[in-house]
């Protein structure tokens, strides 16, 4: 795997955007973000001028590379590559419960093999209020593979088994079933793949 510099750069930089200044979907009333109706008046230049941008706060943690999964997990061997996926995950689910700023933020979660190390340790308490985001869909999840395995390379029954693994794991335990696919890391494409999505 060769563009972890590039997954580490787009990790952090997403988790910035979320503790920074993430809009709200469109379908969100927002003041940062207003509606603008179009009300097919050609000379609508308030129409013409706007541009609505949405960004998706998002996971790519790889489910072991230049490190151990737990080293990424917990944050170790920083020496060789600065990852700290349950750091990331509980700033996530503080940040999405704070009173001023929660109503317009959202973040989705990936890779399951670090998801439910993580939530399988929650006290009940933080389980209930991750629940709730999820109910408010603050908190979604895309892909729910139990990582996000490469393309090119990977025999399909690794891909069918790892994806069943992560997708078992969010019904079992949050009754949730991932409704978007998200492949960004693929190594090439493959027509499995393509059916999985499917
Ligand atoms: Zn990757």
């Amino acid at each position: 795997m060769a563009i972890m510099i590039a997954k580490l750069i787009v990790s952090r930089a997403l988790l910035l955007i979320l503790l920074g200044t993430v809009r709200a979907a469109a379908t969100r009333s927002d003041p940062y973000c207003p509606h603008i109706p179009n009300n097919g008046d050609k000379n609508n230049h308030l129409l013409e001028r706007t541009l609505n941008v949405h960004i998706t706060p998002h996971t790519h943690d790889d489910v072991g590379w230049l490190k151990t999964v737990d080293q990424y997990f917990y944050g170790l061997n920083n020496t060789i590559q600065q990852a700290h996926v349950a750091l990331i995950l509980d700033n996530v689910l503080n940040e999405l419960q704070d009173p001023y700023t929660a109503h317009n933020r959202t973040f989705t979660y990936v890779e399951m093999k670090f998801f439910s190390k993580w939530y399988l340790a929650l006290p009940p308490v933080l389980k209930s209020s991750l629940k709730e985001l999820i109910n408010k869909e603050q908190f979604s999840f895309a892909n729910g593979g139990w990582c996000m395995h490469d393309e090119a390379a990977t025999h399909y029954m690794g891909m069918i088994d790892q994806t069943t693994l992560g997708h078992q794991f969010l019904l079992k335990e949050l009754g949730v079933v991932p409704k978007v696919g998200w492949q960004i890391d693929p190594f090439g494409h493959s027509q499995a793949q393509a059916e999985l999505f499917a």
